[in-house]
C-alpha cells in the first residue's frame, strides 16, 4: 500500500499536478477514437455557477448543453448540495436487498404522481443506460413469466440513442455509434427515424407520418406480433439531433403497440424533469401513456448519478397473478434506490415544481424563436427544437440538404469558435445541439444565440 502511495506522490510531483497531463496518462475519456484512446486532453472545467462554467484558464462559458442535457436547475445550487450532505450524514447507504430507505419511497410516490396513465412503480438505476437495460430485461422477464418466450424482439429507430450498456447500445441508431461496436443485433429491428427534415424530397408531413406508421405496421405484420416484445423510442430524439416527430405520430405508434401487445417504452432520459417544461413529456406534451418510462439525467439535475424506470401497474398486476409466483426477476444494482441520490432528486423536484418548470415554459418559445433566426445564415439548413432543446443543422447545400461535404469538422469548428467567444456547444458532426440549464433568462438566451451566430459566421469564413 505504501508503495502505491509513493508512486502516486512522485507522479503527481513529476507532472506538476496538472490534471490534463494526468488525464492523458491515466484517464479514458468517453467516446474515444482508437488513435487517441487513453492519451487525450479535453478542455478542463473547474467550476460551475448557474448557467455558467469556468475552464482551467479562468474563462467563463455559457454551458450550452447543460453538461449532457442534465444540469437542469443550474450549477452550484446550494439547496441541492446541502441535501446531499445532510442525507450522507444521516444515512449514506443501505443495502436494498433486505432494507429500504424513506427518500426512495417518497420520490417514487412523487414520480408516479407526475407520470401518465397507470405508471405506478419505480425501479431506480444509476443512469439512463441502466434504466433502458432494466426496462428491456423487465420486458423479457414479463414475457417469460407469461409463457411467451418468443416475444422478445425490440423495435428501435434510426437516429436513436439509448445508452452504452450492451443491450441498450444495441438499440442505438446512429451509425457511428455502432460502426466498430458489437451488439445484440439478432434482438433488434430498426425502423426509420421520424425526422421531418430528412423526409424524402417533396413528401408532405402528413404523408411522411403515414409512411412511418405504415412501416411500423408492415414490420409487425412481417415479423409477427407474437415475436415483438417492445418498442423503445425517445419522444424527441435527443442525440440524433433534436428530432421532433410529426404531430400525431407517437399517438398512432402507441395505439399499434397496444393493439399488438407490444410494450411501449418511452425513453425520457433527456426529456423528463423539465427539459420540455414538464416532469414527463409523454403524457403532458404528446398525449401518450406508455407501459414504461425511463428517466435519468434531470432527475437530480446531474448532481448524483440516478435513473430509473416507471412501470405500469397493469404489468405488475399480471405478474402477480401469473402461474409463476416464484419466478425471480434476477436483476438488481448495488446502488438502486440510493438514499443520497433520491434525497437530492426530491429537492430537485421541489425546485422544478416551485418555479423552474413554469420558467421553462415561459422562456422556451423565446429560446426557439431566437435560435430560429440563425436560419438566416447560409450554412444553416435547419434550426429545430422543442422546449429548451434545440439543434442547428448545417448543410453544404440548402436545396439538396447535403451534409456530407461539410462532414466531420463543421460542428467542431463552431464549437472551437464559440469556446473562444464564451459558449460551450455540443457538436454532433454537422450539428450543434443546445440545451442550456432551464434557469436561463431571456438576456442570457440573447448572449448565447449571439455567440452561436458569430461562431457559425467565423466557421463560414474558415470554409470560404
Ligand atoms: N437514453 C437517452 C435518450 C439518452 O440521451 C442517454 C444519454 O445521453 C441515455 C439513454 C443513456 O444515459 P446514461 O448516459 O445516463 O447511461
Amino acid at each position: 500500500m505504501a508503495a502505491v502511495r509513493d508512486l502516486r506522490a512522485s507522479e503527481a510531483a513529476d507532472i506538476g499536478d496538472d490534471a490534463v497531463e494526468l488525464a492523458k496518462r491515466h484517464l479514458i475519456q468517453p467516446w474515444p477514437y482508437a488513435g487517441s484512446v487513453g492519451a487525450e486532453a479535453r478542455a478542463l472545467i473547474g467550476e460551475g455557477d448557474g448557467i455558467y462554467i469556468t475552464d482551467s484558464t479562468g474563462k467563463r462559458l455559457i454551458d450550452g448543453p447543460a453538461g449532457m442535457w442534465c444540469v437542469n436547475v443550474g450549477h452550484r445550487r446550494e439547496e441541492l448540495a446541502r441535501v446531499m450532505y445532510d442525507q450522507a450524514m444521516a444515512l449514506s447507504y443501505n443495502t436494498p436487498w433486505y432494507t429500504m430507505n424513506a427518500p426512495s419511497a417518497e420520490l417514487a410516490k412523487r414520480i408516479a404522481g407526475h407520470a401518465p396513465g397507470d405508471l405506478s412503480h419505480v425501479f431506480y438505476t444509476t443512469g439512463g443506460s441502466s434504466a433502458v437495460e432494466t426496462a428491456l430485461r423487465f420486458m423479457q422477464f414479463y414475457n417469460n413469466v407469461r409463457g411467451r418466450p418468443e416475444k422478445k424482439l425490440i423495435l428501435s429507430r434510426g437516429g436513436a440513442y439509448h445508452g452504452s450498456t450492451y443491450l441498450s447500445a444495441s438499440l442505438n441508431g446512429r451509425p457511428r455509434d455502432r460502426d466498430w461496436m458489437d451488439g445484440a443485433d439478432e434482438l433488434v429491428i430498426k425502423l426509420s427515424s421520424p425526422d421531418p427534415f430528412r423526409r424524402p424530397h417533396g413528401m408532405s408531413l402528413a404523408a411522411f407520418t403515414d409512411f412511418l406508421v405504415d412501416q411500423f405496421l408492415d414490420t409487425v405484420a412481417r415479423v409477427g406480433a407474437e415475436k415483438i416484445g417492445a418498442f423503445v423510442g425517445e419522444p424527441v430524439q435527443a442525440s440524433g439531433g433534436v428530432v421532433v416527430p410529426p404531430d400525431g405520430y407517437l399517438k398512432r405508434i402507441r395505439q399499434i403497440c397496444r393493439d399488438n401487445d407490444i410494450l411501449y417504452v418511452s425513453d425520457e432520459v433527456v426529456t423528463a424533469f423539465g427539459r420540455l417544461g414538464h416532469v414527463f413529456a409523454s403524457g403532458d406534451m404528446f398525449g401518450i401513456d406508455p407501459d414504461m418510462i425511463t428517466f435519468a439525467k434531470g432527475v437530480t439535475s446531474g448532481y448524483f448519478p440516478l435513473g430509473g424506470v416507471i412501470i405500469s401497474e397493469r404489468l405488475l398486476e399480471e405478474l402477480r397473478r401469473s402461474n409463476h409466483p416464484d419466478a425471480l426477476f434476477g436483476h438488481g444494482l448495488t446502488y438502486t434506490s440510493h438514499p443520497v441520490g433520491c434525497a437530492v432528486a426530491l429537492k430537485n423536484l421541489d425546485l422544478l415544481e416551485e418555479g423552474v418548470l413554469a420558467h421553462t415554459q415561459d422562456v422556451a418559445p423565446y429560446f426557439q424563436a431566437q435560435l430560429k433566426t440563425l436560419e438566416e445564415l447560409p450554412l444553416v439548413g435547419e434550426v429545430r427544437g422543442l422546449g429548451l432543446m434545440g439543434c442547428v443543422e448545417c448543410v453544404a447545400d440548402r436545396e439538396s440538404k447535403d451534409p456530407l461535404q461539410l462532414d466531420k469538422d463543421v460542428g467542431k469548428r463552431i464549437d472551437a469558435h464559440c469556446h473562444e467567444l464564451g459558449l460551450l456547444v455540443r457538436p454532433l458532426i454537422n450539428m450543434c445541439v443546445m440545451s442550456p440549464p432551464l434557469v436561463i433568462t431571456r438576456e442570457q438566451i440573447d448572449d448565447m444565440v449571439g455567440i452561436l451566430r458569430e461562431g457559425i459566421s467565423r466557421t463560414m469564413d474558415d470554409l470560404r
